[in-house]
């Protein structure tokens, strides 16, 4: 039997299956002790210090508590609490992001993925370099700047020198007034060497879902190809650290497993992280299994409600105060709308799952990866986002600036986010509008910013964002940034 040990760098000690069964026996047990909820909720709320707000964040048995406990008043607790934290780091501002698949050649045999090696059917897409140049442009042409790309497993038509030569195109397109300012990568787990090179390319955050933290199901789930190896896959966050990269993004596909025990895998890879590198993860995704080709949801019987989804949302906001958490297209807008609240920081718009989709006219389907449930227009996501008194930003600013791992942390913990987060949000949504939005988009976004700017606390750092936005305005100068 292994023991558990965060610092460790071997998968089966930082995510211990026996620490997992005990903490789930553990929030089992207590999710009715209203004592050790309130004390864990104390740990948990926003602190004023003297540089600004500190959260404590919790541990993968405290957040498991929460999220065991059935209480509605307590229930109701917590999603304010994560409302409050949310607001505290991240205001009213929603990131916005779009994926790019390069290529669904794949050489593994995930059971839940349409692009499985077996799956003879679906139509096998690699772009090149000019496909994925049309590809960007479109993106560019709808306001996109921060991009996720993704690639089957395939080290002969995926190879990473195909990937790394897709980045620099991608970094090299301008049109018009359009550029992609930070492209993050969602490829397989490779070598230290492999992220080396990932990280001299530019890439933003490495984004890697571990699908399910348990060893067992995971055999079964990915029963070929070079994923089947459970170590290496759940190990790929610590090369990619040593490899230079220090921005990365975890995940589980929940829905494959129980979410008990993913959740609090989730929580002991964050904090191994931390215990390892001194920085946690920088953002968690959180997708659920959908309907695709060749894929039915059904056959997984650990699909999740909407209940409980939100419930998952609201733990992670309050566990890992500082990582960002993404919600993509395969949730409807009325899911995506609650999760808002919940502490969701970054979503993606007008997303199209397949290979070569933003250039054809039709959302095609024959080679998507999973089924789009939000199908709106960015222009249309936008719009909604700043009628729920959000603000859609596009901003890239600390990727721009360097700010990555530590760093960004460090502005985080230093209450310079009211002064950075907020003018970089307003200026770049202030792009958007300018360059790509309809008519009455701009009218509700232009009122907005004006509104907005006022809440800038810095009177230096609000006069100088003013200035920006009437640059943007009248000119074509781009790309200010705090
Ligand atoms: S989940 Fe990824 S690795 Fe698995 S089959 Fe799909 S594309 Fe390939
Ligand atoms: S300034 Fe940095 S942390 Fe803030 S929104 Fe921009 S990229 Fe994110």
């Amino acid at each position: 039997m292994s023991i558990y040990n965060p610092k460790s760098l071997k998968a089966e000690e930082f995510i211990n299956h026996e620490e997992i069964l005990e903490t789930i026996e553990y929030a089992e047990k207590n999710k009715r002790n209203v004592e050790l909820i309130d004390s864990i909720l104390n740990k948990a709320r926003p602190q004023k210090t003297e540089h600004g707000v500190h959260c404590e964040g919790l541990t993968h048995r405290e957040a498991s508590v929460l999220l065991a406990c059935d209480i509605p008043e307590k229930i109701e607790e917590m999603y304010k609490l994560a409302n409050e934290i949310k607001q505290a780091f991240y205001g009213n501002r929603i990131v916005m992001f779009a994926p790019l698949y390069l290529s669904n050649y794949c050489v593994n045999g995930c059971v839940y993925c349409p692009y499985h090696m077996k799956n003879k059917h679906i139509k096998r897409i690699k772009l090149t370099q000019d496909q994925i140049r049309d590809e960007v442009i479109a993106l560019q042409d709808m306001g996109h700047k921060r991009l996720a790309i993704e690639a089957g497993e395939d080290p002969v038509h995926n190879s990473i020198e195909y990937i790394l030569e897709s980045i620099k195109t991608i970094y090299s397109i301008q049109h018009k007034n359009g550029a992609i300012r930070r492209v993050n990568v969602n490829i397989a787990a490779t070598t230290v060497e492999n992220y080396r090179k990932l990280k001299e390319a530019g890439i933003g955050t490495y984004i890697l879902f571990q699908e399910t933290y348990n060893k067992e199901s995971y055999l079964e789930l990915h029963p070929t190809g070079p994923k089947h190896d459970y170590d290496y896959h759940t190990e790929a966050m610590d090369r990619a650290m040593e490899g230079g990269i220090d921005d990365v993004g975890l995940g589980v596909l929940f829905g494959l497993e129980g979410y008990q025990y993913e959740f609090a895998g989730l929580m002991m890879h964050a904090e191994h992280l931390e215990a390892v590198h001194g920085v946690g993860p920088h953002t968690i995704s959180v997708p659920r299994v959908k309907h695709a080709d060749d894929i039915d949801p059904e056959a997984f019987d650990n699909s999740l409600d909407d209940e409980i989804f939100e419930k998952i949302a609201a733990c992670i906001r309050i566990a890992v105060p500082y990582t960002g958490m993404i919600i993509s297209t395969r949730e409807s807008q009325e899911v995506r709308g609650k999760m808002l609240h919940l502490g969701v920081s970054q979503i993606s718009g007008a997303s199209r799952t397949s290979v070569g989709g933003y250039t054809e006219e039709d959302r095609p389907h024959d080679s998507e990866q999973f089924d789009v449930s939000d199908q709106r227009t960015l222009d249309e996501v936008v719009n909604w986002l700043m009628q729920l008194g959000y603000i859609p930003s596009f901003c890239t600013a600390c990727y721009r600036e360097g700010r990555t791992g530590d760093r960004f942390m460090s502005l985080c913990k230093t209450g310079q986010i009211q002064n950075c987060c907020h003018p970089n949000a307003l200026m770049t949504l202030c792009e958007y509008l300018v360059d790509y939005a309809s008519e009455d988009t701009k009218k509700i976004g232009f009122e907005l910013i004006e509104k907005e700017l006022n809440k800038i606390p810095n009177a230096k750092a609000q006069q100088i964002a003013r200035e920006n936005v009437d640059a943007i305005k009248s000119s074509n100068r781009r790309d200010f940034r705090f």
